[in-house]
């Protein structure tokens, strides 16, 4: 078995991993960095293309597996789960795999196609919907390989680890990884079938180290729960006083528990925003929207101003999802903090940041001007109402007692974010440069 670490590796975003046993060649996602694509969107010299990504570091470059003669090779690519990240290169990349089928769970492979069709992309790859705990054959692969995606808890929906059967072990891709023991959406994580896959031998675990370094143990979506009730409760906002909160768009079992106390507000609630719209739409098309009921979601941005100035004049009616959470240009929280909205905060609103800021420069930037802003209005902010989804120390020690890898390389993480997790390793009996690997992006292993 032979590895490409192509990309996500010393750093967060843009992951692909490349796997080669006997003659056939296996990928695993192809992620955004989502920086690059930020800056890409915002520069009006540069294309939104597979060029132009590539020319801001935006998709993995895979252009490693030329040289060598892989990318002939490649069989199948499996994507596992919607966040961008991890399938935003789909779209741009896909296509130099023209026999691979693309394998995916039911929400990632909706969120593909929205972002397909965004795009204006047609790629001509057999496209594969499979469930979580399903296992597949692989067409054209000599040998007895299967695929399995096995369900996992993060913090979308439909989230698969990757394992592959080979007749020299199991490769497996954790990215990305919480063990959530209280899901409020969907099943706990399956540690039978991972303890299983682990007596039949894994010769390579690839795992999210990104907290690695951090004893705590991240809370579960129960916690989160909690967390929004007493946020909606120390709320309270006056019949005068407007409502909005905000989280990420790919999040349903957020989305699902914020519905759930908005619901006893007695406000109308509105879900303002494409991406919001973009990923509950996919939630719906595959059966996984609770709230739809619920909701009223819009869209384009002329019925988004003329709902906003109905909510400038009635303040009290309605109780507004949005986006914005990271202080993202031209999201709504930005559109309206810029005044280029017919809505306007008042003193004395509310807003509720169910999400932490993802420590990029960017970000940090942006949502510090964002929070001044609102502050000085006299807007009440309530921020970090959110629990993240990747797990620390403890997830990962009981991910190397469940899975019992020959070998472990830790990814989706800087430098210093992917060391500790060498350290754990330590605790187990990997010895460094053996068993136990720091991968960079573009450097191949033999195992
Ligand atoms: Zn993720």
């Amino acid at each position: 078995m032979e590895i490409c670490c192509v990309g996500g590796f010393e750093e967060v975003g843009k992951n692909m991993t490349a796997v080669k046993v006997g003659e056939d060649v296996f990928l695993f996602d192809m992620g955004f960095y989502l920086p690059g694509v930020i800056e890409l969107q915002e520069d009006p010299n540069v294309e939104y293309t597979t060029r132009g990504l590539r020319r801001v570091g935006g998709i993995p470059d895979d252009r490693v597996l030329d040289k060598n003669g892989w990318r002939e090779k490649v069989k199948a690519i499996f994507i596992s789960h919607a966040h961008l990240d991890h399938v935003g290169g789909v779209p741009f990349l896909a296509d130099r795999y023209p026999g691979a089928t693309i394998f995916g769970t039911p929400f990632t492979m909706k969120v593909l196609d929205s972002l397909l069709e965004d795009a204006h992309i047609h790629i001509s790859n057999e496209l594969k919907v499979v469930q979580p705990n399903s296992t597949h054959d692989i067409k054209n692969a000599k040998g007895n390989i299967k695929v399995e995606f096995v369900h996992a808890t993060h913090s979308t929906i439909d989230c698969a680890y990757i394992a592959l059967h080979t007749d020299e072990g199991v490769f497996f891709y954790a990215l990305d990884l919480k063990f959530d023991n209280h899901p409020t959406m969907g099943a706990p994580p399956n540690y039978s079938r991972l303890k299983e896959i682990g007596d039949n031998g894994v010769k390579l675990l690839i795992v999210d180290s990104l907290y690695s370094g951090t004893e705590k143990k991240p809370g579960g979506e129960k916690i989160a729960e909690h967390l929004l009730e007493d946020a909606f409760s120390k709320a309270k906002p006056g019949k005068d006083k407007a409502f909005f909160i905000t989280t990420f768009s790919s999040h349903i079992e957020r989305l699902n528990n914020i519905v759930k106390f908005a619901k006893n507000t007695n406000r109308e609630i509105i879900f303002l925003g494409r991406s919001l719209a973009k990923y509950v739409d996919c939630a719906i098309k595959v059966g996984k929207c609770p709230f739809q009921k619920d909701i009223k979601v819009i869209k384009y941005r002329g019925q988004i101003n003329s709902i906003l100035k109905r909510i400038q004049e009635n303040r009290g009616k309605y109780l507004v999802v949005c986006t914005g959470h990271q202080g993202e240009k031209n999201s709504i929280l930005d559109r309206i903090a810029r005044g280029d909205t017919p809505f306007k905060f008042h003193e004395g609103d509310n807003l509720i940041f169910s999400s932490s800021v993802i420590p990029t420069e960017v970000n940090i930037i942006a949502r510090k001007k964002l929070d001044e802003k609102l502050r000085r209005i006299g807007v009440k902010l309530q921020a970090d109402v959110h629990v993240h989804g990747h797990g620390s120390r403890e997830d990962l020690r009981e991910t190397l007692e469940l899975l019992r890898p020959k070998h472990v390389i830790p990814a989706h993480g800087s430098l210093e974010q992917e060391t500790p997790m060498i350290d754990l390793a330590k605790e187990y009996g990997y010895k460094f440069g053996e068993t136990s690997h720091l991968a960079s992006n573009g450097k191949f292993f033999d195992f």
